[in-house]
């Protein structure tokens, strides 16, 4: 069960990460391409007025801004260049309050910030960078002399209140859509192991072998390979149904199910892939010691029938051995140990070939 939940976790939470990524991306080419435009025509707007602190900032950080994202195609680093981003953002909304802005409007393009530290940080590093922003704010507006702009003091209590209420929001916002999109990728996981697991004995299905060993073959062909392959298929088991009925001999396969688990290693796979057929899958493993594993196995079943009742329920089983080499040579490797298997019972039924 291991290589499924490790295959089905790697690949949904790949899947996630991925689609993340592009929603920082995004929002880093917005900050960078969209924000920077809307600076540099303010920035022009404003090139002639007295100030010229106020330009300075503009062009500065839109020229910033520029420099990051060309970083960023650069190297391709989207953790770093976001952080940088940010901490530019923040060096941005500091000094325009600093400063005040045209006509002392600074206060409304602070804002749209705390929405996009929140794209560009994650939950947590952006609810502290907000905290330390808010609070150099408030610092900032109320003792007036550490600042060049002149604000209204209802102003500054008023700013301060919304600004709380906008980041308290986005954060909310945010933590619940982290939240649901831990919950849909659990939910997938699950729904994954459902389709690939037999709901008789628990063990995995032939769909597993198709998709997720195949897969994994490809992948991790080095801790894998060498890997035997085992087949098993109870004797005379149409006789038993026929005898004690067919919840008895579901019964017994739910037996044999956990006598297998017993029998095998945690990193061995066992599948169910038909009605009394079972394949297992030993990573790692020369033929044989696959050999020796198909005998304890083949010796287990005999040493513990199921007991019903007063009523103990004796199975045997036939099994075929082969090994897998390389990763292409999955479907040849099963075929032979089918080969074994149809040989063994051939040859007297209950042995290991
Ligand atoms: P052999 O030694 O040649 O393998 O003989 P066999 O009777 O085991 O093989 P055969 O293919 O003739 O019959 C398999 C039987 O397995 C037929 C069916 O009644 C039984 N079977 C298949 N699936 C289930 C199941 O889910 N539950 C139960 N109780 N029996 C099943
Ligand atoms: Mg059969
Ligand atoms: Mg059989």
């Amino acid at each position: 069960m291991w290589l499924l939940q490790a295959t089905l976790s790697k690949d949904s939470t790949q899947q996630a990460g991925k689609i993340d990524a592009r929603r920082r991306r995004y929002i880093l080419f917005f900050v960078s391409y969209i924000t920077s435009s809307v600076m540099f025509f303010y920035g022009f707007k404003n090139f002639y007025a007295e100030q010229v602190l106020l330009p300075a900032i503009l062009f500065g950080t839109a020229a910033a801004f520029l420099i990051n994202i060309s970083y960023f195609r650069w190297s391709g680093n989207l953790n770093l260049a976001c952080n940088i981003e940010a901490l530019l953002v923040g060096c941005f909304v500091l000094s325009l309050v600093y400063q005040g802005g045209f006509n002392n409007t600074a206060l409304y393009w602070v804002f749209p910030f705390p929405a996009i530290l929140f794209g560009l940080l994650g939950v947590k590093k952006a609810l502290f960078s907000n905290g330390l922003l808010l609070i150099v704010l408030a610092l900032m507006l109320f003792v007036p002399e550490l600042i060049m702009a002149e604000y209204k003091e209802a102003e500054a209590s008023r700013f301060i209140a919304s600004l709380l209420i906008v980041i308290i929001v986005c954060w909310i916002n945010d933590h619940y859509r982290e939240r649901s999109h831990e919950a849909m990728e659990l939910l997938q996981q699950s729904k994954e192991i459902q389709a690939n697991t037999d709901p008789l004995t628990l063990l995995l299905n032939r769909r597993f072998i198709d998709s997720s060993l195949n897969f994994s073959l490809q992948q991790q062909a080095d801790a894998l390979l060498p890997m035997a392959v085992i087949i098993c298929d109870i004797d005379h088991f149409k006789q038993l149904n026929d005898q004690y009925g067919h919840a008895a001999g579901d019964a017994v396969l739910r037996h044999l199910a956990s006598l297998f688990r017993n029998n095998l290693r945690q990193q061995d796979i066992a599948c169910r892939i038909g009605g009394e057929e079972f394949l297992f899958f030993l990573p790692k493993t020369p033929v044989d010691a696959a050999l020796q594993v198909a005998e304890k196995i083949r010796h287990a079943l005999l040493d513990n029938p199921l007991q019903l009742e007063q009523l103990a329920l004796p199975v045997s089983a036939s099994f075929g051995v082969a090994s897998c080499i390389n990763s292409d040579s999955l479907a040849a490797a099963i075929e032979h140990a089918d080969k074994q298997l149809y040989q063994a019972k051939n040859s007297g039924r209950n042995r290991v070939c």
